[in-house]
């Protein structure tokens, strides 16, 4: 395993993840992030009403959003998984606005503009649009560049556009029988459940998986060499092609959602 840099040094682009020279995606799972065995109880919770739980749960550790989460071990080490996500890092970045390739901050990189940019695959070439929901976190346009270039998915096509809110719209995983606690079947092509945090009932019997975003004010973005550019230039504090200058490097601070 080695690290390279995604290009030239920009504050908020961290290094991103080599395995057998092929970059590996900060939410991707590696094979000996294993989740040890969790068995799952009807609980009794703070509230007063009964849900899914953990029979020795913490419940600041192991609830968040008001939902259960999976434990598992989070070392990225063996193997990538590559069509794992890691339920843990994706809920980080996309709280915490962290870029799903390289795992550094998404806002501050293209400063004055504070937009996040959102890739998804997409063969048609069916644009994304204006509250449109996903559980795939924001990203830089420089790692975006390297995903299209790496990502089989993406190589069949991909849309990108850049988003001014991300309002938290629920959560998508496994859902429970309150009676039985076995899993549900769902005919959805994921294999999870999608539970807006609107549903009060269906939360209390959810194993988190995903942490589900809606994107509000979309902008399609065609040109990813343009915007990746435009994050150089911030970085460096030299102006842009549209005359932006940084005054200091930008840091990316975002304001963590949990
Ligand atoms: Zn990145």
């Amino acid at each position: 395993m080695r690290e390279q840099p995604v290009g030239r040094p920009v504050t908020g682009i961290r290094p991103v993840q080599y395995w057998d020279g092929t970059p590996v995606p900060f939410i991707t799972g590696w094979s000996r992030e294993h989740i040890p065995p969790q068995p799952l109880v009807a609980r009794r919770g703070w509230r007063g009403t009964t849900g899914l739980g953990f029979q020795d749960e913490t419940s600041h550790v192991d609830r968040h959003y008001d939902a259960l989460w999976p434990r598992m071990s989070a070392a990225r080490g063996g193997r990538p998984d590559f069509v794992t996500v890691h339920a843990l890092r994706q809920r980080q970045a996309m709280s915490r606005f962290l870029c799903q390739v390289c795992g550094g901050p998404t806002l501050g990189t293209r400063r004055p503009d504070e937009r996040t940019l959102f890739l998804a695959g997409s063969a048609a070439g069916r644009p994304l649009t204006d509250g449109e929901r996903t559980a795939s976190p924001p990203l830089h346009a420089v790692c975006a560049r390297l995903a299209v270039e790496h990502c089989p998915p993406l190589g069949k096509g991909w849309v990108a556009a850049l988003v001014s809110h991300t309002p938290v719209w629920g959560v998508s995983g496994l859902l429970y029988d309150p009676h039985t606690l076995h899993s549900l079947p769902t005919a959805d092509p994921t294999g999870m459940h999608h539970v807006p945090f609107t549903d009060e009932l269906r939360l209390r019997w959810v194993l988190a998986m995903r942490l589900v975003v809606t994107l509000v004010d979309v902008t399609p973005v065609t040109d990813l060499a343009a915007l990746a550019d435009e994050e150089v230039a911030v970085g460096r504090g030299t102006p842009d092609s549209r005359g932006w200058r940084a005054d200091k490097p930008a840091t990316g601070t975002a304001p963590a959602r949990s």
